[in-house]
């Protein structure tokens, strides 16, 4: 992440699995890329599932395109070894930021852990590695709702701060639909005297279905108003959208107001609704401005 004052902005793609995702990847990468956003980042599929795809897409765009890459890295069914020649081909292609995470079980994303026999248990460990093996801006997850296996806010807080002291330069969080509930996870961080900087997900909420199912899986809270706007207009992409983005939008203003330290647009390789919000933000900050 480039060090500003300013708050960041940036965009997440996932690496895609055919040949016409690809086109519609490069397509979306290509319109962030005019915006000059701060990094953009490449996830790293479930169950290490897209190792190899991740690793080609993040080094593309780091030799194509004006853009940062952040690769995204998960512990699952990686030993320590296998880890650390991963770093290295990242290193190798000149990419000096990660997204570190622990990632969860093959199979069933809300089964319990199982770690490979030589590999990590938390992402702490894996920020460890990565920060002993060179410069590496690190990023962690963050879980403004608390992660789904935490038994109880202390030890979930606890935890993240010990995962940033290991040496995380910033974190980024879940996907969340109600501006309160950042805040408090913030105020709680604070209060456990941590100030690695929190840089809010954003979601664009533009479809009825797809944003429960991925509600479902996050444990993101849905606002019921929000969920009402979108069933009624389910069969209405355009309204749909609107409402998504007007969401969005309003989120993610707020949010600056209140001093987050940037914004991550989910963008599901699309980028139409992210560069939408985006631009709705630029326009009132530029307004605020004057
Ligand atoms: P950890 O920090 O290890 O936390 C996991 C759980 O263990 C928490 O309950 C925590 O409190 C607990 N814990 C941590 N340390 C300890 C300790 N020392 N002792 C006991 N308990 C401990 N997944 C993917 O597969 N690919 C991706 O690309 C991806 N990108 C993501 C991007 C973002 C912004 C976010 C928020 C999540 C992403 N995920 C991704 C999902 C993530 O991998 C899972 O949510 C995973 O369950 C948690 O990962 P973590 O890095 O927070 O793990």
């Amino acid at each position: 992440m480039r060090r500003t004052t300013a708050p960041t902005f940036s965009f997440e793609f996932f690496p895609p699995k055919t040949a016409a995702g690809e086109t519609t990847l490069w397509e979306a990468i290509r319109r962030v890329e005019v915006l000059g956003p701060d990094f953009v980042s490449v996830t790293y599929g479930a169950g290490g599932s897209s190792r190899d795809r991740t690793v080609a897409v993040t080094k593309r765009i780091a030799a194509e395109t004006t853009l940062r890459p952040v690769a995204h890295l998960t512990a699952v069914g990686h030993s320590v070894a296998e880890l650390r020649r991963i770093i290295g081909r990242y290193a190798d292609a000149g990419v000096r930021d990660v997204l570190v995470l622990r990632g969860d079980p093959p199979g069933d994303p809300t089964g319990w852990w199982v770690p490979h026999p030589d590999g990590f248990t938390h992402a702490y460990q894996l920020v460890e590695l990565v920060r002993s093996l060179g410069d590496f801006t690190i990023g962690v997850a963050a879980f403004p709702e608390r992660h789904p296996r935490s038994p109880d806010w202390d030890s979930d807080i606890g935890h993240f701060v010990a995962k940033c002291r290991a040496g995380a330069d910033y974190a980024i969080t879940q996907m969340f639909f109600d501006v309160e509930t950042y805040l408090r996870f913030r105020d709680r961080v604070a209060a456990a005297g941590c100030s690695t900087p929190v840089i809010p997900e954003i979601m664009p909420a533009t479809d009825y279905r797809q944003i429960c199912r991925f509600a479902e899986l996050s444990d993101a809270a849905f606002p019921e108003d929000l969920a009402h706007r979108l069933e009624r207009a389910r069969h209405d992409p355009a309204t749909s959208y609107r409402i998504g983005v007007d969401h969005a939008t309003a989120m993610a203003d707020r949010l600056l107001v209140e001093g987050a330290p940037g914004l991550h647009y989910i963008t599901l390789n699309r980028s139409t609704a992210a560069v939408d919000i985006h631009r709705n933000v630029l326009f009132s900050r530029s307004l605020h401005v004057r």
